[in-house]
Order: structure tokens, then C-alpha cells, then sequence
């Protein structure tokens, strides 16, 4: 009997299990608010598809460790190839716009964040799946709506960071991680919301660890 045969077979099969496995215990599903991108001292450029809706846009949907740790390009054979998300650009070009300078249709932002972060989910998604299924998270999640609901409109007023974060918990029974970043004026302001799915991107779940970051009590909420 051939001896290394035997070894190397169950090794191999471990190995192929072990490079298919997921390398990350859950996602950040991360949306930014357009008017705290484009008031701060930096600025924003519209992308050409025109000026995005006054909504919360998709950052990314983020593989993460529970110990905060988190890996990025994962793939560089994997790049971002359009024809794949054929069937979702005009949903891509309104829920995850990109604000960034010089204008483009967006493909910068979504080559970016497939790249990055997409290529570390390939156990459980291919590239049209990825942005399938944060399109899909954004349009269940209504985030705008439960601010509203509490009264909290991006109306250039303040609100209490913890009235924010109870609205978001009370429109989607999950806490969120809010991030702020400042406007032209050095005010805090309401960047970007987190919230925590499973890794198999099927569920919102409570987040395993929250970012560190520093917002003001109280936080300005710009108009876009
Ligand atoms: P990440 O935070 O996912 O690592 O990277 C964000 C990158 O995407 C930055 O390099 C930024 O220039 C680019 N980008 C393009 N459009 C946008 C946008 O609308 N918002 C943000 N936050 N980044 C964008
Ligand atoms: P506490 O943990 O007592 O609720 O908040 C202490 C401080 O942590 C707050 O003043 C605030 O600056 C920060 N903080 C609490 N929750 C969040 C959050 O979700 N996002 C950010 N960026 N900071 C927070």
C-alpha cells in the first residue's frame, strides 16, 4: 500500500474544508447619511447618476471578528467585474451611491467595497449575491422611517445620541453602533449607522462587539 497516498488524502480533504471555510463570525452592515459625507470640510461629489434621494445610502456589508480584528482583500484573482451585478445597477445607483470626488456612476465606490470586504465572504457569496444581499437588508431595515417615527429629522437640529440609538432599536429590534464623524463647523453629527448581521448575511443579529468611536450626547443631524 502506497502510505504517503493514505496521509496526504485526509489532509488534502482538510485543507480544501479549512480554505472554504468562513474566516469571519459576522457582518457590520454599515449605511452612511449623504449630508454628514458631503457638509464636512472635505466636501462630496455627487455621482453622475445625479444627486442621491435624501435617504441613508449602503457602505458595506463588512466581515468582523468577535474580537474586533477583521480581514480585507481576501481575493485579489476576484475583481470587481460589472456584468455580474448587471441586473441590480439602477438599485445599486439609488441605495448605494457613492459620494466620493472626482463624480463617477459609482463603480469606484462597489469595486472598492467588493474588493475589501466582499472577497472575505466568498464562502457564502459570490459577487451578485454580496450586493444582493445588502440591497435586500437596506430596503427590510426602513432606517429614515424609524427616526422619523421618533420625531428625529434630518433637519440640521440636534438629537440625543441615545434617542437616536432607541429609535433604531425600536424600528428594527436590534441596538445599533452609531458613528459620528464633524461638519465644516467642528459640530458631531450622525455619520453612519452599523448594525450587526449573521455570518451567513441571512439575519440582523445583536452585535458580538461594537466599534470605538466618540460622539457628542448630543448630535447634529444635517440636512441633505
Ligand atoms: P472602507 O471604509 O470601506 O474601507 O472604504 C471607503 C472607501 O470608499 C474610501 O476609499 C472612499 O474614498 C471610497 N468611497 C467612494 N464613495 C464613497 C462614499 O460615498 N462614502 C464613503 N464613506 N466612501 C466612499
Ligand atoms: P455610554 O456607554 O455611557 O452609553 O456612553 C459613553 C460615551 O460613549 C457616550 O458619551 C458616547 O460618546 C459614546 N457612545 C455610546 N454609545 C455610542 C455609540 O453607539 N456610538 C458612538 N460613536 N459613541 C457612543
Amino acid at each position: 500500500m502506497n502510505s504517503s497516498a493514505s496521509v496526504s488524502l485526509p489532509i488534502l480533504l482538510l485543507l480544501a474544508a479549512l480554505s472554504s471555510a468562513q474566516a469571519y463570525d459576522f457582518f457590520y452592515f454599515v449605511l452612511q447619511w449623504p449630508g454628514s459625507y458631503c457638509d464636512t470640510k472635505q466636501s462630496c461629489c455627487y455621482p453622475t447618476s445625479g444627486k442621491p434621494a435624501a435617504d441613508f445610502g449602503i457602505h458595506g456589508l463588512w466581515p468582523n471578528n468577535n474580537d474586533g480584528s477583521y480581514p480585507s482583500n481576501c481575493d485579489p484573482s476576484s475583481g470587481f467585474d460589472k456584468s455580474k451585478v448587471r441586473g441590480l445597477l439602477s438599485s445599486l445607483q439609488s441605495n448605494w451611491p457613492t459620494l466620493a470626488c472626482p463624480s463617477n456612476d459609482g463603480t469606484n465606490f462597489w469595486t472598492h467595497e467588493w474588493e475589501k470586504h466582499g472577497t472575505c465572504a466568498e464562502s457564502v457569496f459570490n459577487e451578485y449575491s454580496y450586493f444582493k444581499t445588502a440591497l435586500d437588508l437596506k430596503s427590510s431595515l426602513n432606517l429614515l422611517q424609524s427616526l422619523q417615527s421618533a420625531g428625529i429629522q434630518p433637519d440640521g437640529g440636534y438629537y440625543g445620541l441615545k434617542s437616536i440609538k432607541d429609535a433604531i432599536e425600536q424600528g428594527t429590534g436590534y441596538t445599533p453602533y452609531i458613528e459620528c464623524n464633524v461638519d465644516g463647523s467642528g459640530n458631531s453629527q450622525l455619520y453612519q449607522v452599523y448594525l450587526c448581521v449573521d455570518s451567513s448575511g441571512s439575519q440582523l443579529i445583536e452585535c458580538p462587539i461594537f466599534p470605538r468611536g466618540k460622539c457628542n450626547p448630543q448630535i447634529e443631524f444635517p440636512m441633505f
